[in-house]
């Protein structure tokens, strides 16, 4: 399945040690991307296309994209939650036309079928009002259904109080499209580094060092700092296990760990703390009811998702969730199997779609959402809900080390923004 640019674990690897790079130095690569989600992808493919790169994609895991990336509900979000000014409109706007274009130019499956906001109570069709006023200012299109459309085109969808059409919106194979970034990242000559789980890292003259050890070692936990101390150069060799690479260039998109990573590289007062918002997603076993379209209940603002929807694959299989829960840990990902929680999914879910065969929900899988403060909200309305933006930044004033783009707080909409993100690193370095 890869080729031949794959590496099965980057200390098995001898890099050649004579790549040109960004900064006058003799680094082995001249970019190091640590994680291979949609996003590191993304980053990794666009930062190759630049002439006379090295590009090392580093990832724990044997595969890429197993983690958040695989653990979502695959849709191309229209980019009308996130308020006026921010990366995550601007990115998901631009990113939602490149995924789109991307998908139909290199046969990935996917599937614009757009969604409905639906509203049960006039405090909910307040929300709708909203939403659809913000779409409205920034181009998106979005339009009102009447009751009697509605009922014409979904019969068995709730939508007491009103509904929102968002046609833009749709669904995509994330693993194909995974797939595709990494197998034209390595066309292109980049190096993807599987089961190297990266532990340390170290500014030296205009480079980094970065130390990975055997697969399933255990990493500095994600609120921890890293084993070294900050500023400190750790020892030239660590554990004789462990083998380092040097890179001019670093790109943080570690996910769930990327504030670990930050922790490896910043002084301790520019540490931060990860939260975590487990989702988990609940199975139908039957083919009725089940609307052609997306639907999504009245988002609340404060609320750390979009409240539990129903989505489709790419194979017209239904599923619902994300519900939010307060988890901490990155890896806590079996479903939680509390009756009472699931009772109230299955509420949640009648609201909109009455007809629901609740025997027929199952706990299915978890995705985890990287937060930047407990109990962060998805919804920007401008009034608080504590909603908090992507943070991607050129870091300024390390000590050592060549160049750094940390990219903390990756959650939703970051699968339809990846395109974009890896266009917007590549501007943060080169523009
Ligand atoms: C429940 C849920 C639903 C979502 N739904 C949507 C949606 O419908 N549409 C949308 O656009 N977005 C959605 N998102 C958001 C989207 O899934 C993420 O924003 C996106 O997948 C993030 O990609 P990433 O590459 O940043 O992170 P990840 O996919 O988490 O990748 C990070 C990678 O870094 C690796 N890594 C971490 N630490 C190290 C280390 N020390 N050494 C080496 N490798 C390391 C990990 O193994 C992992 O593979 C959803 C998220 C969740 C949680």
């Amino acid at each position: 399945m890869f080729s031949r640019r794959t590496v099965s674990a980057l200390r098995h690897y001898h890099p050649s040690r004579h790549f040109s790079s960004t900064t006058k130095t003799q680094a082995d690569f001249t970019h190091a991307v640590i994680g291979a989600g949609a996003v590191g992808l993304a980053i990794a493919r666009r930062l190759q296309q630049v002439e006379g790169a090295q590009v090392v994609l580093i990832e724990k895991h044997g595969m890429v994209g197993t983690e958040t990336s695989s653990r979502n509900s695959e849709v191309i979000h229209a980019g009308i939650y996130y308020g006026h000014d921010t990366l995550k409109t601007k990115l998901c706007l631009q990113g939602k036309e490149m995924l789109y274009d991307l998908c139909a130019k290199n046969g990935i499956p996917y599937m614009n079928c757009g969604k409905w906001i639906v509203a049960q109570t006039d405090e909910s069709m307040d929300a709708l009002q909203s939403v659809h006023d913000f779409a409205k200012s920034i181009d998106v299109p979005i339009r009102f259904i009447s009751r009697e459309e509605a009922q014409r085109r979904e019969p068995d969808v709730r939508a007491q109080a009103g509904a929102l059409e968002s046609p833009s919106t749709g669904i995509v194979d994330s693993h194909t499209y995974m797939q595709f970034l990494q197998g034209d990242f390595e066309e292109a000559g980049g190096t993807t580094a599987l089961a190297s789980p990266v532990t340390r890292i170290a500014g030296h003259t205009n480079e980094w060092k970065i130390w990975t050890a055997p697969p399933g070692t255990s990493e500095p936990t994600p609120s921890s700092p890293s084993p070294q101390t900050p500023g400190q150069n750790p020892p030239e060799s660590g554990n004789e296990e462990d083998a380092f690479i040097t890179a001019s260039t670093l790109i943080n998109s570690a996910g769930l760990h990327a504030c670990a990573t930050n922790n490896m590289v910043l002084p301790t007062s520019r540490h931060r703390t990860p939260y975590f918002a487990k989702g988990t997603y609940f199975s139908y076993s039957k083919s009725h009811p089940k609307p052609s379209t997306l639907i999504y209940p009245a988002p609340i603002p404060g609320h750390g998702g979009l409240g539990t929807h129903l989505t489709l694959d790419m194979g017209g299989r239904v599923r619902f969730g994300p519900d939010v829960e307060w988890v901490d840990s990155p890896n806590d990902l079996s479903p939680n199997p509390d009756r009472a929680r699931l009772r109230t999914t299955i509420e949640d879910i009648k609201s909109y779609l009455p007809g629901l065969d609740a025997d027929a929900v199952a706990l299915d899988y978890c995705g985890i959402r990287p937060k930047l403060a407990r109990g962060a909200g998805a919804l920007n309305t401008g009034k608080g809900g504590g909603f908090i933006d992507f943070y991607i930044e050129k870091e300024e004033g390390l000590e050592g080390g060549g160049e750094m783009v940390n990219l903390l707080g990756i959650e939703s909409p970051g699968l339809t923004s990846s395109l974009a993100i890896a266009e917007y690193v590549y501007g943060l370095l080169y523009r």
